[in-house]
C-alpha cells in the first residue's frame, strides 16, 4: 500500500531545528530577541511598518478586532466561507457577525453586498482570502473609509499572495496571519497582526500581555525603573522565543514553499480543466494567489463529494472541506442564523473539495492524486 497522502503537511528541515535547539540553549525561552527578529522579517516581507506575533492566529484576530473597537453590541462583517475563529473572535468581545455571501466564482466576500450591510453598530468589516486568493480589499477600503469602519483582513491563507504586485498585509488596516502547521510557515502554533497605525502596533502589543503597558511615554504615573500599567484587559497571548526562532527559519524559505505550491497548482489545474465534472478554482486577474489550499469543486446538480472523499481517502489520499458556512455549525444556528442566508456559499459547500497541497509533496504523489481522482469521478458521474 502506497505511503498515506494528507491534505497538508509542514516541512521542517534541519536548519530550522538547528533554529529551535538554538534557543533552547540560550537565555532567553519566550519573549527574547527572536520575538523581534521575526515580527521585522515578517513586516518587512509584506511591507508593512509592524509585526506583531500572538501564540496564534485566533490570538491575533482576537487581538485586532480589540484594538480597532470591538465592543458588545457592535457587528463585524465577514465572509461565512472562512475557519469559525474569523467569526468567533466578534463573539469573544460580545459582538454580532454578520454574514455577507461570497460572489460567485471567487470564494471571496462580495464587495458588492458589503456595503449595504454597514450600519452605526458596524465596527469592522473582515474579508477573509480564502485559499489564499486575494480578496478585494481595496475595494473594501474604499467602502470602509467611506462610512468610518476598520478593516482586518484574515490573511491566514494568504502569506505571500500579491495584488496588483503589492503583497497581502498592508492592505488593509490590520492584517491577520496564521503559522499553524498546515499554513505557509510554521511555528508549531502561532499568529501575528501586521500594521502601518503606530497607534494599533501599541496596542496590539499591550493586548499581548495582559494590556500592560511599559512605554515610560503612555504611563499615568511613574514609580521607577520597575514601573509599569494595566490599561486594557488583555490575556497572555505570547509567542515564544523558540516558535518564533522556527517562524524566523520557515520565513526564510517561504519563496520556495510558495514557488512549489503554485507549481503543483498549475499541474492541477492542467490536468482538471479537461473534465466535465470538475471545475477548478477561479482565477484573478491582477493577483498572484498563495496557494494555501487547491479546492475542486464538483459540477452539476448532486455533486458526488461524499463518496469522491471517501474512494479517495481507500486509496490513502486525505481531503477535506475548506469550509461548511460558519452559520450552519450548530452553536451558530442556535444563535439564530437562518439556513439559505448565504445561497451561493451553501452552493459553494456542497461542491468543494480540498485536495493534497504542500511543498513536501513529491511529482509523483501529485500524479498518484490526478490519477485517483479523474478516475474516480469518471465512474461516480456514470452512475
Ligand atoms: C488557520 C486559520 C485561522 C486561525 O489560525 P490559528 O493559528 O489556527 O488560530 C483563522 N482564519 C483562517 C481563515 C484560518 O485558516
Amino acid at each position: 500500500m502506497a505511503e498515506f497522502i494528507p491534505y497538508a503537511k509542514q516541512l521542517v528541515d534541519e536548519e530550522d531545528i538547528a533554529a529551535v535547539t538554538g534557543v533552547l540553549r540560550s537565555d532567553w525561552l519566550t519573549t527574547g530577541p527572536m520575538v523581534a527578529r521575526f515580527e521585522q522579517a515578517l513586516a518587512d516581507c509584506v511591507r508593512a511598518r509592524y509585526a506583531v506575533a500572538f501564540s496564534s492566529g485566533t490570538a491575533a484576530l482576537h487581538a485586532a478586532y480589540f484594538t480597532a473597537g470591538v465592543a458588545p453590541g457592535d457587528e463585524v462583517i465577514t465572509t461565512p466561507i472562512t475557519f469559525a475563529a474569523t467569526a468567533n473572535a466578534a463573539l469573544y468581545l460580545g459582538a454580532r457577525p454578520v454574514f455577507i455571501d461570497i460572489a460567485p466564482n471567487t470564494f471571496n466576500i462580495d464587495p458588492a453586498s458589503v456595503e449595504a450591510a454597514i450600519n452605526h453598530r458596524t465596527k469592522v468589516i473582515a474579508p477573509v482570502n480564502m485559499t489564499g486568493l486575494p480578496a478585494p480589499v481595496e475595494e473594501i477600503m474604499g467602502i470602509a473609509r467611506k462610512h468610518g469602519k476598520i478593516v482586518v483582513e484574515d490573511a491566514a491563507h494568504a502569506l505571500g499572495a500579491t495584488d496588483q504586485g503589492q503583497p497581502v498585509g498592508a492592505r488593509a488596516d490590520m492584517t491577520v496571519f496564521s503559522f499553524h502547521p498546515v499554513k505557509h510557515i510554521t511555528c508549531g502554533e502561532g499568529g501575528a497582526v501586521t500594521t502601518n497605525n503606530e497607534e494599533y502596533y501599541k496596542k496590539l502589543t499591550a493586548f499581548r500581555s495582559h494590556g500592560i503597558v511599559r512605554d515610560p511615554a503612555l504611563l499615568k504615573e511613574n514609580h521607577g525603573p520597575w514601573y509599569h500599567e494595566m490599561h486594557y484587559l488583555g490575556y497572555n497571548y505570547r509567542l515564544t522565543d523558540i516558535q518564533c526562532a522556527l517562524g524566523f527559519s520557515q520565513l526564510k524559505k517561504l519563496p520556495y514553499f510558495l514557488a512549489r505550491r503554485r507549481e503543483i497548482a498549475a499541474r492541477y489545474n492542467e490536468a482538471f480543466a479537461g473534465s466535465p465534472h470538475l471545475i477548478t478554482p477561479p482565477e484573478l486577474p491582477g493577483t498572484e494567489p498563495a496557494w494555501h489550499l487547491y479546492v475542486l469543486r464538483l459540477a452539476g446538480d448532486q455533486p458526488p463529494r461524499r463518496e469522491l472523499a471517501e474512494r479517495l481517502y481507500a486509496r490513502g489520499i486525505g481531503t477535506q472541506v475548506h469550509y461548511q458556512p460558519v452559520y450552519r455549525h450548530p452553536y451558530y444556528r442556535n444563535l439564530g442564523y437562518p439556513a439559505g442566508l448565504c445561497p451561493n456559499a451553501e452552493d459553494y459547500y456542497r461542491r468543494a473539495l480540498t485536495i493534497p497541497l504542500y511543498p513536501a509533496m513529491t511529482d509523483v504523489d501529485v500524479e498518484r492524486v490526478i490519477g485517483a481522482i479523474l478516475g474516480d469521478v469518471e465512474s461516480l458521474y456514470k452512475c
